[in-house]
């Protein structure tokens, strides 16, 4: 089912023929509805801010707004987005290589930390290799601002994604806000996400200049149509075992499982790969070489199953997850990321950011979570009552689920 996609066409918002060629060849047929609202006011260079819930597209909301837009000069980088980790800014940077596979002339380059700084800067000393399309995390960008590796001041477009994640995390923003003072005060800012709280949005504005705002003010709106969402009361112990009978009983494509640490991540997947389960693990305790190779593993369909932390909660885009699954459930205890958001708040929005790893796009999906203690149940909670939304518990065998 195409959830949210009205029937007008990508010709009606008139775009640049090497656009409209590079969509057409995405296999893209009809704007969604995200795409609709946006892509009309951000390519006359609006500032936009926007929420919008998952896999209905925001990414390409930007890429066609900045590429439409963009005058390339070379040597000069005029687009600049960010996100919040490393795996995103390399999809992203896909996601625009994709769409200038007609625009020859486009320079697109990444930098996220984990990799070789002197690298980024062979790259930036060269007229010939230096990026129009910067794609980064904040870290290694502002670090390559500061040591004048990277002049900003050529900057038009100035986009965030995830841009709660971004700007709720005290540290990150503090590169960002750094990174934003070295561009131009004359230039388009955009940001989205699934979920922007009420004290979010105002910060985020301290950006912008008059943006278009759309946002999900009807959170029971948040929760994807093709998706059916389940709870697994259990013990500790007994998660293994569910586990292994829940990949038994769906038929699933692919599937992300979510833990609470590098640890657990290791050893999950360990354990899957010992009952000969094709599970590949991506989490921050491994070298950012083999996770971005893992990342394109799992993206190519090499493995049908990923234990991941976090770190694959938000943005991530592959197509085949049909299910996910909470092996640990989302909390914050003590806000550890440095955010003053409430930790219910938070469990909730990272719940619903993981559990819309499936079901992109419309498609069907299944989300089942391990509830475990008293505190996995008040966050079971608060998610149903956020989002209006019955979680069901999961049927023996798996009993009527049909992916
Ligand atoms: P979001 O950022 O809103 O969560 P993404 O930008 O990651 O969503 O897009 C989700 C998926 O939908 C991607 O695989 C993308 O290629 C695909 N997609 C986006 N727009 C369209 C479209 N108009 N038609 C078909 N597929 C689309
Ligand atoms: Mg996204």
């Amino acid at each position: 089912s195409y959830v949210g996609i009205h029937s007008t066409s990508f010709r009606d918002l008139l775009l640049k023929p090497e656009i409209m060629k590079a969509i057409t060849d995405c296999g893209f047929e009809h704007p969604s509805e995200v795409q609709q609202v946006c892509i009309p006011q951000a390519i006359v260079g609006t500032d936009v801010l926007c929420q919008a819930k998952s896999g209905l597209g925001k990414t390409a909301v930007f890429v066609i707004s900045t590429l439409q837009q963009v005058d390339v000069v070379p040597g000069e980088a005029s687009v600049l987005v960010m996100c919040h980790t490393r795996e995103l800014a390399f999809q992203i940077k896909n996601e625009y290589a994709r769409f200038t596979k007609y625009m020859p002339e486009v320079k697109t380059a990444v930098f996220y930390g984990g990799t070789d700084i002197k690298e980024n800067e062979k790259m930036l000393s060269n007229k010939e290799t230096y990026p129009n399309i910067i794609v980064a995390t904040p870290g290694r960008l502002n670090a390559l601002v500061r040591d004048k590796k990277l002049r900003l001041g050529t900057v038009k477009f100035f986009v965030l994604d995830e841009c709660d994640k971004m700007l709720d995390q005290i540290d990150m923003r503090r590169d960002v806000q750094e990174i934003f003072r070295a561009t131009p005060t004359n230039k388009q800012v955009m940001m989205f996400s699934a979920t922007l709280s009420q004290a979010t949005r105002p910060i985020c504005k301290k950006f912008m200049r008059n943006p278009l705002e759309i946002y999900v003010d009807d959170e029971t709106k948040l929760t994807l149509h093709g998706l059916r969402q389940f709870y697994s009361k259990l013990s500790e112990a007994e998660k293994n075992r569910r586990l292994n009978d829940l990949l038994d009983e769906l038929t699933y494509n692919q599937v992300i499982i979510f833990v609470k640490s590098t640890v657990r991540a290791n050893e999950l997947s360990k354990l899957l790969i010992e009952c000969n389960f094709p599970a590949t693990a991506v989490h921050s305790g491994i070298s950012q070489e083999e996770r971005i190779k893992r990342y394109t593993e799992f993206k190519n369909f090499k493995h049908r199953i990923c234990v991941s932390t976090d770190v694959f909660g938000r943005g991530i885009d592959i197509e085949r997850i049909n299910v996910a699954v909470n092996y640990d459930m989302p909390d914050s205890p003590a806000n550890p990321d440095g955010s003053d958001k409430d930790s219910l708040a938070q469990a909730a929005d990272t719940y619903l950011h993981r559990v819309g790893r499936a079901g992109r796009f419309g498609t069907k999906g299944v989300a089942v979570s391990f509830v475990s203690s008293e505190r996995d149940e008040a966050v079971l909670k608060s998610i149903e009552a956020r989002f209006e939304k019955k979680i069901e518990e999961y049927p023996v065998g798996g009993e009527g689920i049909d992916v």
